[in-house]
């Protein structure tokens, strides 16, 4: 009875008009103790379904490809009406029915949310933050129309200044933002995630419209903490420079990026009109103690999300229009939607003036060294790898560098050749940047079906593009890469890189478990480990009789020859075992680029379009 008599409080909303509250969904969020991590969720429907009201939540949320069972979270449900407690039942995983009720009906749920990604629900006495996937049922037969939210101020002391962040339009809120919202359908409402904490806040204007960038968690005080004024500064020459990519075309009216630093995250998804991030204290632009090779990876996780607004957002694939929250929703063009949004996130700061572009080749070759890295990019083929999204990019596993290719990195490097053929096809007069323009003119309100993008980029460029993108998409074939520096003036080569598996020397062909004990993460097909009987999880306890663990196993392998057979001791399942293994020579595995000295003058012409050097 306690829960009955306190959700009658939860569920008052005096703000909202009679007529209001008749077509909308109603959703009221308390929290009473932030220490215990729970949510009180509160639905009320005016005039539920006359043969009984179900709700439902997402099994996943939008732009991050997993099932993730919000549901499980949830520790109790009931429901009450004017009349009095309305039984409910759950009808499959994510699904619960009031029944029989009368209006207005009031669904109570108290959620469990202790997942400190960009994906979930949190909050502790330091924060809260949620994602309304997580934590709001939709009501059925309602999804279309206006949901309103409220959120009512947390009163335990440890929320003392908390003030409330999102994009979400507000109808009736107090100085701090806490009071109501209004979506347009459901659609809207799970999609401008919610921070509530002590934050900061820098905003600036990128081509006239308010951007702000919301930082919470710890990230340095005094003189030693971060220069917010930089990274706005930064952020906003890159906002601009995207916006002026898409003909000046901004898709909301106002845009945060709320950004959650912590010791060693890493993260971030996108939204409608705003993103969540979760990035690397350490990584923010500092007066002292400045990382820049962090800093960069920062700048390029907040471009990279900025450019979803057009890219996935706005421009979607026909599989995610609409987007089912029941189950899978495959596509076979994530390459497109996420390979091609990681090409602009480096090259937008190349473009905007925020890194040069020496800077912008090492990161390219960092891609190409990714993806050659991963056997898997000989094994499956990016539209493979974007229909398997759900069940193997998100769901990787030892093998998983064996068999699959990144649709993230392989995706960027399709989106570099493609620009590069075409401009050497146009003699730099169509470029990808046309590409997109087009795309965007043309599909940002009309969904795109396989094949949509292919036939834009060749009536865009007249060029023949059949080829290209059958080697590109549908083969594991090379990209012609290689092939195609040189024209832009770029010197590429090979050398044989550094990591713990793998000295100048010798390498034993698998991977290993950075900590403690040289444990094999990933054995390489056809390799020294391989043959010797390693697999995954088994101990390399010695090698050439020579004790090894994770932090000593790359100075002993500096001692072997290649070719030269050592006794090998592991252990697997507590049990010792001897055996021999004979290192070989490693491959060149890392790439290098570099600008050429003294390219011909078409060269040198193709080079000053693409990289402006
Ligand atoms: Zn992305």
């Amino acid at each position: 009875m306690l829960a009955f008599a306190a959700t009658l409080i939860v569920c008052t909303n005096p703000s909202a008009s009679a007529e209001q509250t008749l077509s909308s969904p109603i959703y009221t969020l308390r929290c009473d103790d932030p220490r215990r991590h729970l949510w009180q969720v509160c639905v009320t429907v005016e005039q539920p379904a006359a043969d009984g009201q179900r709700f439902r939540l997402p099994v996943w949320i939008p732009g991050s490809y997993l099932v993730r069972e919000y549901a499980r979270h949830v520790v109790s449900v009931s429901a009450h009406s004017a009349e009095g407690p309305v039984a409910v039942s759950k009808t499959d995983k994510q699904s619960w029915q009031a029944a029989p009720c009368s209006g207005p009906l009031h669904l109570e749920l108290t959620v469990y949310a202790h997942d400190e990604s960009v994906r979930g629900a949190w909050v502790d006495d330091r924060r809260a933050y949620f994602n309304g996937a997580a934590l709001l049922p939709w009501a059925e037969g309602l999804e279309s129309g206006p949901q309103r939210l409220r959120i009512e101020r947390i009163a335990d002391p440890c929320a003392a200044g908390w003030r409330v962040a999102t994009t979400m339009t507000a109808e009736d809120v107090d100085a701090d933002g806490f009071g109501s919202y209004v979506a347009a359908d459901y659609d809207e409402l799970i999609d401008h995630p919610v921070e509530i904490a002590a934050w900061q806040a820098v905003g600036f204007e990128a081509c006239g419209t308010p951007h702000r960038i919301v930082l919470s968690g710890e990230y340095g005080r005094g003189e030693h903490g971060a220069d917010l004024a930089r990274l706005a500064a930064d952020v906003q020459k890159v906002c601009a420079w995207q916006i002026g990519l898409f003909g000046g075309q901004v898709p909301f009216a106002r845009y945060d990026f709320l950004t959650l630093a912590t010791r060693g995250g890493y993260g971030g998804l996108e939204h409608r009109a705003s993103t969540s991030l979760i990035v690397q204290r350490d990584h923010l632009p500092r007066a002292r103690g400045h990382d820049e090779k962090g800093y960069r990876t920062l700048l390029g996780l907040f471009s990279h999300e900025y450019f979803h607004s057009w890219l996935v957002k706005r421009i979607k694939p026909a599989d995610f229009s609409p987007y089912d929250l029941t189950r899978e929703n495959l596509t076979r063009q994530l390459w497109l939607f996420e390979g091609f949004t990681s090409h602009y996130d480096d090259l937008a700061l190349l473009r905007a003036g925020v890194i040069d572009a020496t800077t912008y080749l090492k990161l390219l070759a960092e891609t190409i060294g990714r993806v050659h890295g991963m056997p898997g990019h000989r094994v499956q083929t990016l539209e493979d790898a974007s229909l398997d999204a759900w069940i193997k990019y998100y769901r990787p596993d030892e093998n998983s560098p064996n068999a699959t290719v990144s649709y993230y990195a392989k995706g960027a490097l399709v989106a570099l050749s493609l620009d590069l053929h075409l401009r050497s096809a146009t003699a730099g007069r169509v470029t990808l940047d046309a590409v997109m323009q087009a795309l965007w003119q043309q599909h940002a309100d009309a969904p795109l079906h396989d094949g949509d993008f292919e036939a834009l980029a060749e009536a865009v460029s007249g060029v023949e593009l059949g080829g290209f993108f059958e080697r590109a998409l549908r083969s594991t074939d090379e990209l012609p890469l290689h092939e195609q520096m040189p024209g832009f003036g770029i010197d590429w080569q090979w050398r044989v890189g550094e990591s713990d598996d793998k000295a100048d020397t010798v390498t034993l062909g698998a991977r290993f478990e950075k900590r403690d004990a040289a444990r094999v993460k990933t054995v390489l097909p056809s390799g020294p480990a391989q043959r010797a009987g390693l697999a995954p999880g088994d101990e390399v306890v010695a090698l050439d009789g020579w004790r090894v663990d994770a932090a000593t196993l790359p100075e002993v392998l500096k001692t072997l020859a290649p070719g030269q057979a050592v006794s090998l001791h592991s252990a697997r399942d507590g049990r010792l075992r001897t055996s021999e293994i004979v290192p070989v020579a490693p491959e060149p595995d890392t790439c290098l680029l570099k600008l050429a000295a003294s390219p011909d003058e078409s060269a040198l012409a193709l080079r000053k379009g693409w990289l402006g050097a």
